[in-house]
């Protein structure tokens, strides 16, 4: 068990600077944060709170509510509220820590707000092709998530034992999420010696499912079935299903942030479907989230039509386009992986 392709003269320096106590240490993650942006950086948060630093965390806009029981996940400032006190907190940190994202887009509400030499900067991500803005950087696309590599990270830079059930709570929150509950990304070794490993610390892995997967409103529960019987279109030629979940939809629901998170993968329990997706009506983009089984690679069509990116299985994107025409578009694209969508193998 061991952090991969990390530059080890800059794990020493990262620990120079820890040897000063009261470290200004600014955590970021991405927009829409789930589980494991999350959790990610509230393990970072508990552990330097812990060791004596400064800790503050920086998202783009707020957490879902199924997050709340987080330890200390009170403490987020969300960027759209709090502009002003985030921007100086950026300017003025000694140490930043991006978690959970590759690229300075996905938090581009204050990325003008990260110079590029103001401070010593840290980038812990599981996503392809990490960005080059960081001075230590652990990137591993091999891990379960991001949660995992910090679990990785703080075992390297812990040379006093400060690891509790707190920070395994976090990092098992977004090992949790991040494999849907262990059904993907989840086959290597590694990442169940590290659960043993956060049971050993007393995290109760029933409480942490409960909070996060028995916590939802009523209303969107409604949603989800409203979704399933009028908005879920299949194409079983394809092998493609999506949902499509318009700002009506949003209102007569009473959406909260969060209340869509997972709809995207149900789709994909239908047999023999390769692809699903979810397309979501914002006041002025349209967001996409793509699923796949197997071989097929949804980043790569976020990434050639969709302005996006994420992982073979995993991805999402946006389009300036209405919703209608967002679809229309999607569609028309299904045409070109016709072979490798209506093949029957690699389920
Ligand atoms: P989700 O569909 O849950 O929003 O995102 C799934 C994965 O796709 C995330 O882990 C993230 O890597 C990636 N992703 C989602 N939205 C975007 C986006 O707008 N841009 C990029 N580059 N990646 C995204
Ligand atoms: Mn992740």
């Amino acid at each position: 068990m061991e952090l991969k392709n990390t530059e080890h003269s800059q794990i020493l320096k990262f620990k120079e600077l820890l040897a000063d106590k009261q470290q200004k240490i600014v955590i970021v993650s991405h927009r829409n944060p789930d589980g494991d942006a999350i959790g990610s950086s509230f393990a970072l948060y508990n552990y330097f709170i812990k060791a004596g630093h400064l800790v503050d965390v920086i998202i783009p806009n707020n957490y879902p509510q199924f997050l709340n029981w987080v330890p200390n996940v009170k403490n987020t400032l969300v960027y759209e509220w709090h502009a002003e006190k985030c921007n100086h907190l950026l300017k003025s940190c000694d140490i930043l820590i991006a978690v959970d994202f590759n690229d300075l887009s996905r938090i581009r509400e204050f990325e003008s707000q990260i110079e590029p030499d103001n401070c010593y900067k840290v980038l812990l991500d599981h996503h392809p092709d990490p960005g080059s803005f960081a001075d230590l950087v652990i990137s591993d696309t091999s891990v379960s998530s991001a949660s995992e590599l910090v679990y990785l990270f703080l075992k390297e830079i812990d040379s006093v034992n400060l690891m509790d059930k707190e920070i395994a709570e976090c990092i098992y929150c977004g090992i949790m999420t991040d494999t849907g509950c262990f059904s993907f990304n989840s086959s290597k070794r590694q990442t169940f010696e590290i659960v043993g490993e956060l049971l050993d610390f007393g995290i109760n892995k029933d409480y942490i499912f409960s909070q996060v997967y028995n916590n939802y409103s009523a209303d969107r529960m409604k949603l989800m079935g409203h979704c399933l019987h009028e908005k879920m279109t299949y194409i079983p030629e394809m092998n493609t299903a999506f949902i499509a979940l318009s700002q009506e939809d949003i209102k007569n629901y009473n959406f909260k942030v969060g209340d869509s998170e997972g709809f995207v993968n149900i789709p994909l329990s239908i047999r023999g479907v390769k692809m699903s997706g979810l397309f979501t009506e914002k006041s002025d983009i349209v967001k996409i989230s793509l699923r796949s089984k197997g071989n097929f690679a949804v980043n790569e069509i976020v990434n050639k039509y969709f302005a996006g990116g994420g992982h073979k299985n995993a991805a999402g994107g946006e389009s300036k386009l209405s919703l209608d025409d967002t679809i229309a578009k999607f569609i028309s694209i299904l045409d070109e992986y016709k072979d490798q969508l209506s093949d029957d193998d690699s389920q």
